[in-house]
């Protein structure tokens, strides 16, 4: 193996930059030459790569998004798209591509390999942690400090007026980030797509606890909860027990930002992990880190595996009263 690329493709995550930063030195050590696709995918249909010196990654980690830019690309989701892809790859004699993002992008990076046989390696990046076989990926550690952040911010106002407040927190189809902003915030209620909302039962406790003296309340939702976004969910409970209340929809925000110790540190480590699963030859798979050791899956095992919630965490999701 003599050259490798590194991409980032999908929703950008806090990290990411420091992900490629350790990916482009541990190549640069091991005496590979790194190019940087631009725009994920639809960069590397567009031959759009440029090489990566160790000081073209200098002081970058501590920044959020990402500096070779991430991008959806259609064209990349047909066999002609990766053809192109796969012709550019060959063209700069890669042998070895590493892709952040999360589990449309490992789709993306599997189709490619069974298709023209490119030597692939997936890197979990997203703030959602929805990934199965990483016990976390990067990017939530941010998002979830970010968000924690204007929740108690939320908490002085909703303490001054004596207000019930709604946030809404990013999580279309999981609730890793609603489950830990809302324990990290006290939230009274937090409502996940995972499991089954209750809004009769929310207002009976809401209003159990107003009569033992308490005069505000947070409720922490994730956008996919089955009852709907945040301002549905405050007029279900209008409607169902009177109550009024605020609503705060955190959305981007949660994206963006410099990373968290943790997110800076899971980066570092997965970035050198993908190296070495190239270097070592693996079959095309994902590096996480669980239980504190780095592992390997095949790419599939993000989207056909389900990553469970700590039983746990929802349970002290249900209030301490
Ligand atoms: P994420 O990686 O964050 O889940 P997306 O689902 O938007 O983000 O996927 C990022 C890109 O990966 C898409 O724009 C597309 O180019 C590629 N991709 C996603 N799903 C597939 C698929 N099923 N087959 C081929 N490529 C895909």
């Amino acid at each position: 193996m003599k050259a490798i690329a590194v991409l980032t493709s999908g929703g950008d995550a806090p990290g990411m930059n420091a992900g490629i930063r350790a990916t482009v030195r541990t190549a640069l050590t091991c005496g590979l030459s790194v190019y940087g696709v631009k725009r994920g995918y639809q960069g590397l249909i567009e031959n759009d790569l440029v090489p990566l010196l160790s000081t073209d990654v200098s002081n970058i980690l501590q920044h959020g998004g990402t500096i070779l830019h991430s991008a959806r690309s259609e064209e990349f989701r047909t066999e002609e798209g990766r053809l192109k892809a796969a012709e550019n790859l060959e063209k700069h004699k890669i042998d070895g591509l590493v892709v952040f993002g999360g589990d449309g992008s490992f789709r993306g990076a599997n189709d490619l390999q069974r298709e023209h046989g490119t030597r692939v390696i997936g890197v979990p990046s997203t703030i959602d942690n929805d990934i199965w076989g990483s016990d976390f990926t990067i990017g939530f550690d941010t998002a979830v400090n970010t968000a924690l952040e204007a929740i108690d911010k939320v908490r002085d106002t909703a303490a001054a007026h004596d207000r019930l407040f709604i946030v809404e927190v990013m999580g279309r189809h999981a609730g890793f980030i609603a489950l830990e902003v809302g324990i990290g915030a006290g939230a009274e209620e937090i409502l996940i797509p995972e499991t089954v909302t209750d809004i009769p039962e929310i207002c009976r406790k809401l209003q159990r606890r107003y009569k033992n003296g308490r005069t505000s309340s947070i409720l922490v939702v994730a956008e996919g909860d089955e009852e709907g976004n945040a301002y549905e969910i405050a007029a279900k409970i209008e409607a169902c027990c009177g109550m009024k209340s605020r609503v705060t929809v955190l959305g981007h925000v949660q994206r963006g930002g410099s990373p968290t110790a943790s997110d800076r540190l899971l980066a570092t480590k997965l970035g050198y992990a993908a190296v070495m699963a190239l270097l070592d030859d693996a079959a095309p798979c994902m590096v996480g880190v669980e239980n504190g050791l780095i592992s390997r899956h095949p790419l599939a095992d993000a989207w056909t595996r389900k990553k469970g919630l700590d039983d746990l965490v929802v349970k002290l999701s249900s209030g301490l009263e």
